[in-house]
């Protein structure tokens, strides 16, 4: 049976690695020239099932208001973005209330850990190598800030699985004393163990190329332009720039640009592009950094270790599909960085930065959509959001479950969580 999948992101190609694996004869298609280009290109890294609380918690609503007014904000609104927002934003609204934002949690957590089990299986058994750590993770917070707040919200989410223990000062300088010229700043951390990180981009690659040893092909430079349908229920074809593909199931990972090709279907995909920027710096053997993600939860400022670099990060903005990379931003990630870790910059070598911007594909929920749709031979695992790279492989999963057995059959999940 051949199946296409359309973007080799980080989900488009796990989910062609699971295919694959299953026996699928596998098409993946993709306009840039090589897998994981685009959002998976130089994300911030996280494996982190502890990040499942939705962007739209109702505190954080409340706060909203203010964090768009405040320069400082982690949070910006481009007013040209703010037309596209309109039906979305009511829907992420009407998603913030306590008993939405914490069934959409659960989903994601449930989800995010199945990925995570299903990445480590994949580890163990192709021994592949994406520059990854898997110490845990560490968010640290300053004196006076929401620390009580967010270590309630940690209890709510460990009756789900995902497990915590709270830091006081010396113990953060146990695992990170990188920390010590900045510890006085710090009421305490949480500390998850289970948490991972490594290269998105790599471990992208990774997937393309045990997916390729297994018999996949992936057309690269080649761009989607339209799906066509044989019947009301049924497609066709794709209509790509290098001509028309067949096949018996499709299976649509377009990332941010999902919406566009499923709209003339008569599929409204509700997922916005928010875009994010990251820095990456070379370490050039300096050993003087974290050895584990942290996140400064003042400054709103991550680190995170992959091999020989760190990558740095933290901003959120609506505005539309702009990816231009601006280096202001950039410069404001580095410098919140400077602030936690003041040694770096007599390690950082300019002209080796990697000044990066992605467009998070969002749905107002949070959960993927991951699923079946009105057309029998067309499937969605789309709209990851800001935890794409941690849901890949267990919405990869579940789409090989769909297509092979017309229903999820991992009990751990519901897969009415991620339906259209
Ligand atoms: C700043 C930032 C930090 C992030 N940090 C994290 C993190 O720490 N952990 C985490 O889990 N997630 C993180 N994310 C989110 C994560 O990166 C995304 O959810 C994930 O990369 C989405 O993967 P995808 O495969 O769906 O999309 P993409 O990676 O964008 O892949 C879609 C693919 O479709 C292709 N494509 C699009 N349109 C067409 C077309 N018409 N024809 C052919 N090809 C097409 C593109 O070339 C692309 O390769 C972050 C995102 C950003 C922006």
């Amino acid at each position: 049976m051949k199946v296409v999948v359309l973007g080799a992101g980080v989900v488009g190609s796990a989910t062609a690695y699971m295919l694959a694996k299953d026996g699928y004869d596998v098409t993946v298609i993709d306009r840039c020239g090589r897998p994981g280009m685009e959002t998976s290109f130089a994300n911030g890294g996280l494996m982190t099932p502890s990040d499942a609380s939705p962007w739209n918690s109702p505190g954080t609503v409340k706060r909203l208001g203010k964090m768009l007014f405040d320069s400082s904000s982690p949070l910006k609104i481009n007013p040209g973005a703010v037309p596209s927002m309109v039906g979305w934003g009511f829907r992420f609204l009407a998603n913030s209330t306590y008993d939405r934002h914490k069934s959409n949690m659960i989903a994601i957590i449930r989800l995010a850990s199945l990925s995570l089990d299903t990445l480590r299986s994949i580890r163990e058994t192709t021994r592949i190598n994406y520059d990854q750590t898997t110490r845990g993770t560490m968010r640290v917070f300053p004196r006076g800030g929401r620390k009580s707040e967010f270590v309630q919200k940690c209890r709510d989410m460990q009756g789900w699985g995902v497990q915590f223990e709270t830091l006081d000062q010396g113990q953060i300088l146990e695992k990170e004393p990188c920390l010590g010229p900045v510890i006085d700043r710090y009421a305490g951390a949480v500390f998850f163990p289970n948490d991972e990180s490594g290269d998105a981009h790599k471990f992208t690659n990774e997937m393309a190329r045990l997916a390729t040893e297994l018999g996949a092909e992936f057309l690269m430079n080649t761009s989607v332009l339209r799906i066509d349908k044989a019947s009301s229920t049924k497609i066709s074809h794709v209509v790509t720039s290098q001509g028309d593909i067949r096949a018996d199931a499709f299976v649509l990972s377009l990332g941010s640009y999902s919406p566009f090709l499923a709209r003339p279907l008569g599929i409204k995909l509700p997922i916005l592009p928010v875009k994010g920027y990251s820095v990456t710096v070379a370490l050039n053997g300096w050993r003087g950094g974290p050895t584990r993600p942290v996140m400064d939860d003042g400054y709103h400022a991550m680190m995170v270790p992959m091999g020989d670099r760190l990558r740095m990060g933290g901003r959120a903005e609506f505005a539309r599909y702009n990816t231009r990379v601006d280096a202001k931003e950039g410069w404001r990630v580095l410098n919140d960085v400077l602030k936690i870790l003041p040694a770096l910059a007599s390690h950082i070598d300019a002209d080796a930065v990697l000044n990066w911007s992605g467009l998070r594909p969002m749905t107002p929920g949070g959960p993927p959509l991951v699923g079946p749709t009105l057309y029998t031979n067309l499937f969605l695992n789309t709209g990851h959001g800001p935890l794409g790279w941690t849901m890949a492989c267990g919405s990869a999963k579940l789409i090989t479950d769909f297509i092979t057995h017309g229903r999820v059959l991992n009990n751990r999940v519901d897969s009415a969580n991620y339906a259209l």
